[in-house]
Order: C-alpha cells, then structure tokens, then sequence
C-alpha cells in the first residue's frame, strides 16, 4: 500500500489538532512552521518581569462528555492542564461613573443588572436573555467538517437544529445591530464587546447560553501551555523526522514561488508528501501574497498552486473571513516539477 504522507503549514492550534489527526489516521506527517515555536497565536510572552498571555479566556464546551472536551483531549491540550470553570465572562467598569456589571453565568442576576441600569431596555433584554436561554440546550457539534459533509449530513444537522431556526435567522447579523437597540450607551459598549461587535449575534446568544451551563473554561496554565501540550502529542504520535521544523524557511516568497523548501542543514532533504494542508487563515495569506483581500489571496493561492504543485490533493483551511466553502481540489497523478520539494 502505497505510504500515506501529509505536510502542514503553520503549527498553530489548526495546524497541530490537524497533524494529531492525521498521524492517528496512519499519515506521516511534517508540520513546517516559520516561528521558532508552535502555537501561533495562541501563546505568551514575557516583559518586564510580567507575563503575557495573548489568547485564550475561555474555551467552549468545557466538561467531560462536550464533543469539544473530547477533542481537546485526543489532541493532548489537556494533558498537565487543568480547565477552570468560570462563572462570570468580564466585568465592564466604566472607569468615569464607576457604574459596572458583571456578565455572569447567573441569566436572572444579570437580567436584573442589565434592567436596573436601564428600564427602558427591559423589551430588548428580555430578548437577548430568552435567545441565550434558548440555546442552553443546543449541542456544539465537530464531528464532520462542513466540507465533508453529504446531504444526508446536512439534513441530520438541519434536524438537529429545528428548535432554533427561528433564531439562526433573526440572528446571523452583526452584535452591532442588535445593540444598536438598546437605549443605554453602556449596555451598547458592554453587548457589543461581550465578543466583538462585528461577530453575528448568533454567537453571542451561544456564548452566554455556554457560560449559562458552565461550559465555559480559562486554562491554568494558560494559552501557550494548552498549544505546546498539542504541539508535544503531535510529536509522541509521530515517528522521528516528523516534528514539528523550526525555523522553516517557508515564509513568503516560498508561498509565491508555489513550493516548501525546509530549513537548509537538518539533514532530512526535501519534503514531498502527497498532501498538503495549509494552515493560515485568509487574511493571513492574503497578506503573504501580496496586499490582497481573504478571498483574493486564497483564489490567487489556488490559481498558482494548482499550476505549480505536485500534490494530487490540495486543501486550503481558511479560518476567517471566507465567503464560500473551503476548497478541496483534486489534481490526479503528482507532477514533478523541477526543484519544487513538496
Ligand atoms: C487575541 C486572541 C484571543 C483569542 N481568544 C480566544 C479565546 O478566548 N477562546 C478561543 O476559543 N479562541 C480564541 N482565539 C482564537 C484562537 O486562538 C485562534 O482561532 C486559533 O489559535 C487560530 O489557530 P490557527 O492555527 O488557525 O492560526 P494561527 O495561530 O495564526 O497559526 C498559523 C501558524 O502558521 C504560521 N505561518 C504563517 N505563515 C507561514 C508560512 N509562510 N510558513 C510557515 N508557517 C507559517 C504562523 O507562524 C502560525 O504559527 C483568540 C485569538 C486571538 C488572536
């Protein structure tokens, strides 16, 4: 049987939970990274006697029996790391009154609060918290990626969903919308930045309905423990050559040239693999590609990849900003192009 192999760019947590995944399912697999360490923007740093940690302040579906927990845990995030409940998401303060709330895990508590700042919003808040009592009970699924799935997949999942379609529809638009609602300045700033104000209401309404069930979790240890505990069970269920590569001189003009090229001197000569994986979001690799939008840095990824690589199968995982379905592209027989090394 002919060796299943798989080359990964870009060791952040997509990257990672994608090679775990991978060498589970029999592919030797090479995760090139252009850092020297893994976790991309999931991670710390240290100043001035002070630690700083750049990512994670919650992760969903915290507790055991969550489709999430299951994943964190096959992918190893949890081992050495402890997840901590949360019962209260932010306090806002606004610094010049002194007036704050709590965002609590408690939805009377909070109702309450929000009413007592501002009577007048008592009809749009009595919305807002029965669109989050509502999904209290919607499950968060990650068992087929979108792009696999079948029609009879997405029947299943239309199923699934039934309850809340009413609020899949009134609610896909931007927090903004909704918030421009409230009378209160501060109810606006405090809604809108719950999340960002640009996300759909949508994943608000989830998000405090996941804080509501105490699915929400900080990690002890924090953002670049939880990426480094994935970044080490990549590295057990790997044989030894396929690590994660430091260092990799796979940065932009590789991207733009159409090949990988790893780091000169590590002796293990150019990588091929059959397939390739590409880990960077839109707008990542839109800024790689030149000053180009998501969408136009992956149509121009595609028109130059499919012309240049030698991989019979090319997947680009763009996280953000894109406006259709991920592509999976099917190339036939690799072609062997002069230096190109994947
Ligand atoms: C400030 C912040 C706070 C967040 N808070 C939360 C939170 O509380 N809860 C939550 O669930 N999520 C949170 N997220 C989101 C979550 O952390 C990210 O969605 C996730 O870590 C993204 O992982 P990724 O692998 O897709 O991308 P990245 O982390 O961006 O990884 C991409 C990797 O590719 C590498 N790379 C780029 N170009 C090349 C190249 N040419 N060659 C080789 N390697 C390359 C990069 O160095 C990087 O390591 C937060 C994100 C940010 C930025």
């Amino acid at each position: 049987m002919a060796e299943k192999s798989l080359i990964v760019i870009g060791a952040g947590l997509a990257g990672l939970a994608t090679g775990c995944y991978a060498q589970m399912n029999g592919y030797r697999t090479r995760i090139l990274e252009q850092h020297t360490r893994p976790g991309g923007v999931c991670t710390a740093w240290k100043r001035k006697g002070y630690t700083i940690d750049g990512c994670i302040h919650w992760l969903m579906g915290a507790t055991p029996g969550s489709p999430y927990h299951q994943l964190y845990r096959e992918v190893g995030a949890l081992e050495g790391n402890q997840l901590l409940p949360l019962d209260r998401l932010a306090r806002f303060l606004d610094e010049a009154s002194g007036r704050h709330i709590d965002v609590t895990a408690d939805l009377d508590r909070l109702a309450a609060d929000m009413k007592a700042i501002s009577p007048r919003d008592e009809r749009a808040i009595n919305e807002l918290l029965e669109g989050v009592r509502a999904f209290r009970e919607f499950k968060l699924q990650v068992d087929v990626a979108a792009e696999l799935m079948g029609p009879l997949d997405r029947l299943a999942q239309m199923w699934h969903r039934r309850r809340w379609l009413k609020y899949l529809v009134s609610y896909n638009s931007p927090v903004s919308v909704f918030a421009a609602r409230l009378h209160s300045p501060f109810l606006r700033w405090v809604l809108s930045n719950v999340f960002t104000p640009e996300a759909p209401m949508l994943f608000v309404l989830v998000l405090l309905a996941q804080l509501a069930e105490g699915q929400l979790a900080s990690v002890e240890g924090g953002s670049l423990a939880f990426a480094l505990a994935v970044a080490r069970r990549f590295q057990e269920l790997g044989e030894p050559g396929f690590q994660v590569v430091e260092n990799s001189t796979l940065v932009k003009d590789s991207l733009i040239a159409g090949h990988v090229q790893a780091t000169p001197g590590e002796g293990q000569g150019v990588r091929k693999a059959k397939r390739c994986i590409l880990e960077l979001d839109g707008p990542l690799l839109g800024s790689q590609l030149g000053d180009l939008s998501a969408q136009e840095g992956r149509n121009a990824f595609l028109k130059h990849w499919i012309s240049k690589a030698t991989l019979d199968v090319l997947t680009v995982q763009i996280h953000r900003d894109a406006k259709t379905a991920m592509p999976r592209v099917s190339l036939g027989d690799p072609v062997q192009l002069g230096k190109v090394a994947v």
